[in-house]
């Protein structure tokens, strides 16, 4: 097991900077994720840990071990890629075993290690068969077994789910998950699925335009996102821009101009220092916290009409058209389908104060 330290490296392609000044560490045995859009820098960052890249600049250490031009070899990472780079006419013994065939582990010793990892996997019943004849999700796991039979300090997961169908891109995270906690092996896991990156990680870096933009817990991204971006990026959410006008008792007072109105926000650290610190200001507020036709006073509410209902199984999204350019999606998660609005009623909605975060624009 390792620790994985970047300080400040940037890669650069030509003209194109894919990773800019990005520092980071990941600590031993956690499960690490770098999500963001296609073509922000994920992937050239797990190349440069991997050793595929070396930075323009900066330095990749393992532990306090200086890493940054040894060859990828020397590394002991196990990587799995996107379309899995199997062999596909060789057995699933013969893939498995490539890796530790390479480091001249002996014919015994490499029968036993993938033996165990195949049957960790759930996969020993398939040792003789071709690649070529088994299904995504099991082609999948043997790429995870030749990752892990080499046992590496640290596994690399560049979106290893994405050729698979939902269903079993579901169940293919349980198993990535359950094995990393059984190896309590430090993982770096790259993907664009934002509820991949919730759902698994430890914590989470989102990354845009080769910028890092946040490192936190996945709470910590959903309910205190740095920026609009990260907001956006991370759920369901309605971003209004905003400009400050008084602080009032407990309460910041801000103006909407597309909502033609004050908005009433808590008084709360982060808000305060958005405001202070940035002049360009957006209020973002997640679907769950907004209120459909509740009786909350005068502050914060909108009328509107409820221009499209949707369900879902587990929840109800519903959209209030305000005016012209603003429709606000508030979701229900205990609405039952005997109570939904139909679509055309006038409401009013309920924009919480307490739930009201003021983030700054991000940067590009
Ligand atoms: P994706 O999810 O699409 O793989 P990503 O976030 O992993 O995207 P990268 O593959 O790291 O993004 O690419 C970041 C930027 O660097 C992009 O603009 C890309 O075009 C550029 N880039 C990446 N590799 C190279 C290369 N070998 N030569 C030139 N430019 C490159």
């Amino acid at each position: 097991m390792s620790t994985v330290n970047l300080s400040t490296i940037t890669k650069s392609f030509g003209s194109v900077t894919a990773v800019n000044d990005l520092d980071l560490l990941i600590e031993e045995g956690e499960f690490f994720t770098f999500l963001g859009p296609s073509g922000c820098g994920k992937t050239t960052t797990l190349r440069m840990i991997a050793g595929f890249y070396y930075p323009t600049k900066g330095k990749v250490k393992f532990n306090e071990k200086d890493m940054t031009t040894v060859p990828p070899e020397k590394r002991n990472t196990g990587m799995v890629f996107q379309n899995y780079a199997l062999f596909p006419h060789m057995t699933v013994f013969e893939n498995v075993a490539f890796g530790l065939k390479v480091r001249k582990i002996s014919k015994t010793e490499t029968k036993k290690r993938v033996g165990d990892v195949l049957r960790k996997v759930r996969l020993d019943q398939y040792i003789d068969r071709q690649v070529s004849q088994l299904s995504g999700g099991q082609q999948q796991r043997v790429a995870l077994a030749r990752a892990l039979v080499i046992e590496p300090d640290i596994l690399l997961l560049d979106e290893p789910l994405s050729n698979l169908d939902a269903r079993l891109r579901d169940e293919m995270r349980t198993e990535i998950l359950r094995l990393q906690r059984e190896y309590g092996i430090t993982t770096i896991y790259v993907t664009h699925d934002q509820v991949e990156a919730l759902t698994m990680s430890d914590r989470i870096a989102v990354f845009n335009f080769g910028v890092c933009q946040q490192v936190g817990t996945p709470t910590e991204i959903y309910n205190k996102p740095v920026n609009d971006f990260v907001a956006e990026f991370i759920g369901e959410t309605t971003l209004l821009p905003i400009t400050y006008e008084k602080t009032f008792g407990e309460k910041l007072i801000f103006h909407s101009d597309g909502l033609g109105d004050s908005i009433h926000v808590s008084n709360t650290e982060l808000n305060i220092a958005a405001h202070e610190e940035n002049d360009d200001l957006i209020m973002s507020i997640r679907p769950e916290a907004i209120q459909i036709d509740s009786n909350h006073g005068e502050n914060n509410v909108f009328n509107g009409y409820v221009s499209l209902v949707q369900f879902t199984g587990a929840s109800v999204h519903t959209y209030i058209k305000i005016n012209e350019d603003i429709t606000i999606r508030a979701t229900d998660l205990n609405r039952g389908p005997s109570t939904y609005f139909k679509e055309g009623t006038e409401v009013s909605v309920y924009l919480p104060e307490d739930q009201i975060r003021v983030i700054p624009k991000a940067r590009e």
